[in-house]
């Protein structure tokens, strides 16, 4: 199982709460504004869809000033209603607000990170100390938190829905977590403290990038014999582009370190990139991140303690559906026992194939380039031979043919609708009585202004409330194929696509009736259960059988397709090992009550792997020092959350094996009903207890990753 970065949820989902009330306070100026910006307004395009064939980069910044005004607004008005606070002037009349803002983020962060351009970087730049003034004016205002309050405790005489309750909770909870209860002088401390965090984030963020610039690579022809082609023109092109032709340059990321680290033959140029790749932050130069880190934890203790909390991995999972650190740390542990056990017979087996190349001492450096010999051993599978019968359009047939076995949906490509760049697809997804779901922005193939990695985001949210139609989009950096050839991808690509598509239904197929609860705006230890359990379905070999075909139409042969899935177990000790030191040092680091005034994170992390008896060749997925999940990445205490889900997809999907057919109707209905329609309407729990019968155990998770 693969980590991704998935749901952009954060930024998008400063839909603060407000009416979309007449615009009668504009001003002749804003109002002619108004006519000139496609931004604003009514939108004359097909469904409703940002107009984007009309939006230039110099519409955005005014549409969001004239937004934000509106939110603002918006609030105020409902904070300072003279009027008694009921659940419809208050919570109801919050949903409703921020409409425009939420349009216009939508549509902007959709491209922000799709198309990174310059222009879009500086309006991003421009615009996030204005949301967040926005968001921190809003969560702190007292008379505000007063009437949300007030509610709260009337809440059992209101003669609420259920799904009203758990909007009114939710909405509370979300002003306490940001300290709106506090006294004054805690609150302003709590206010403080964010704002320091915050700037400790992007500090840590910036240093973490020097170092890596500052950690770049240069190999001579030498250094680099024997590595694939498509690595070697790449470094080449780079080392040319940075003024050193002839030479070859890898920078200290993981997309260039672990393909080298897998495949080049020259052991001393492998410890180069692996010190590099692993030093980032922990070097003794003006980017070290130990001051930082150590800063970052000290403020999370102290406002944890301000909140009531024991610590800040409790404040963190009170909000989750693990709900307590020793929950997530239960599941963690269970799972690293039995993942030692076979990393270290992992071990056993590259070392002795070391041993033939003279190497008596392996290191970390040495554990992915003899894996891979290992792998192609045993399992004989040549990467470029698979692709060639892994076509991006069978397998997105594949993906459309799988949710409409389950769901009884059915995909139909729109060409009406405009698009933010060119190669992004539309396609309506309708139900099997062809009424309309939402429409499904499909943006697959790499550009160079695209941020690395997949995810998906929801420019529009279904709900009942506004009665909106829902818009999701998919982005992937797949490589364009050369004019006339058919786009070939791997199989970690494949899964990628049903990752990301799981998340679009997510997104799509909420029946809940307020915006805010509603798609993937779920705890962050439950929004992965719905796009991994997706994935499953791409390793069914009929759907492989089916649409896994070469050029020719033939089917992927019988043996190459047993190996593929056969090889989906293997070094899965070291990945899980890898993944789990992160996870748990996340976790042991922020359940401490204080730091020693001498606390140095890389002393503290090695002392953590000792004792918990991490084989050094294999190490961290994510050392301390280089940890931007946990110090600018908004994971703090969450980093649990890809196991857990990882435990939630292995189990749930395990329903469907017990039921003896992958597409059972009353289990897929279950799943659709149970968990793609709740979004956070109720306890993640509840929903997973509703599909399952019961909570996820880890059996599934350690028979699906070899280690059972
Ligand atoms: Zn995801």
């Amino acid at each position: 199982m693969i980590l991704r970065t998935c749901v952009l949820s954060a930024a998008i989902a400063v839909t603060l709460m407000s009416t979309s009330l007449p615009s009668a306070a504009q001003s002749a100026a804003q109002r002619a504004e108004q006519t000139a910006n496609p931004l604003l307004g009514a939108w004359s395009t097909p469904d409703g869809v940002p107009p984007y064939d009309r939006i230039r980069p110099e519409h955005y910044e005014p549409a969001f000033d004239l937004a934000i005004a509106e939110a603002r607004a918006q609030s105020q008005r409902i904070a300072n209603d003279k009027t008694a606070p009921t659940f419809e002037n208050t919570i109801e009349a919050m949903e409703r607000a921020g409409r425009e803002l939420s349009r216009v983020s939508s549509t902007f962060f959709t491209v922000a990170s799709a198309d990174a351009t310059p222009a879009n970087q500086a309006i991003q730049k421009a615009i996030a100390p204005k949301l967040a003034r926005l968001s921190n004016e809003t969560m702190l205002d007292q008379a505000l938190f007063q009437r949300v309050d007030t509610l709260y405790k009337q809440r059992a005489e209101l003669g609420l829905t259920p799904e009203q309750n758990r909007l009114l909770e939710q909405t509370h909870k979300r002003f306490v977590r940001a300290g709106a209860a506090l006294p004054a002088d805690a609150r302003a401390r709590v206010a403080a403290i964010n704002e320091e965090l915050a700037n400790l984030g992007v500090q840590f963020g910036q240093k973490l990038l020097a170092d890596q610039k500052a950690n770049d690579v240069f190999l001579s022809a030498a250094e680099v014999e024997g590595l694939p082609a498509d690595q070697l023109s790449t470094a080449a092109a780079a080392a040319e582009a940075a003024g050193k032709p002839g030479q070859y340059l890898f920078p200290a990321t993981r997309s260039a370190a672990e393909p080298f680290l897998t495949a080049a033959p020259n052991r001393d140029a492998r410890e180069k990139i692996w010190r590099a790749f692993s030093f980032r932050g922990d070097n003794d130069n003006a980017n070290n991140t130990s001051a930082e880190i150590k800063r970052l934890v000290e403020l999370r203790i102290e406002r944890a303690k301000l909140m009531g909390a024991d610590t800040h991995a409790d404040f963190v999972l009170a909000d989750s559906m693990a709900k307590t650190p020793d929950a997530a740390m239960e599941l963690l542990m269970g799972v690293y026992q039995p993942a030692l056990v076979r990393a270290n017979e992992e071990l056993a087996d590259i070392q002795a194939l070391a041993a033939k190349d003279g190497i008596t001492d392996v290191q970390p450096w040495d554990w992915r380039y003899y894996a891979e010999q290992v792998r192609s051993q045993r399992f004989a599978l040549d990467e470029a031979q698979v692709k060639q019968y892994m076509p991006l359009d069978g397998i997105v047939d594949a993906m459309f043919e799988t949710t409409q076995k389950l769901f009884g949906l059915t995909a139909h490509e729109r060409t009406d609708i405009p698009v933010y760049a060119d190669g992004v697809r539309v396609f309506e997804i309708r139900e099997a009585d062809g009424r309309k779901v939402g429409l499904f922005y499909a943006d697959w193939f790499a550009r160079p202004t695209k941020r690395p990695g997949a995810w998906m985001n929801s420019i529009r949210v279904p709900n009942g409330l506004l009665g909106d139609t829902p818009i999701v989009v998919n982005n992937q950096n797949i490589t364009p194929p050369a004019a006339g050839e058919r786009a070939l991808i791997s199989l970690d690509e494949a899964q990628t696509l049903f990752h990301e598509f799981g998340h679009g239904l997510h997104g799509m197929l909420s029946t809940a009736h307020y915006p805010s609860l509603s798609g993937t705006a779920v705890s962050r230890d439950f929004v992965e259960f719905p796009s991994q359990v997706y994935e499953h379905w791409i390793t069914e070999p009929t759907i492989l059988q089916a649409h896994a075909r070469n050029a020719a139409g033939e089917p992927m042969p019988k043996e190459m397709l047993e190996s593929l899935l056969k090889a989906q177990t293997f070094n899965q000790g070291f990945s899980t090992i890898q993944q789990l030191s992160s996870a748990i040092l996340d976790m042991r680091l922020h359940q401490l009550t204080e730091l020693p005034a001498d606390f140095d994170a890389g002393e503290w992390e090695a002392a953590q792997l000792r004792e918990l008896g991490v084989p050094e060749q294999i190490g961290m997925r994510h050392r301390l020092p280089h940890f931007s999940h946990i110090f600018d990445g908004g994971y703090s205490a969450s980093y649990y959350a890809y196991t857990w889900a990882e435990a939630m997809d292995a189990d749930g999907f395990d329903a469907f094996k017990e039921a003896g057919n992958v597409f059972d109707p009353e289990l897929a209905a279950k799943l659709r009903r149970e968990v793609y329609e709740v979004g956070n309407t109720r306890d993640p729990a509840e929903s997973y207890k509703a599909f399952r019968g019961r909570m996820p155990t880890a059996e599934a998770l350690l028979r699906n990753r070899g280690l059972k």
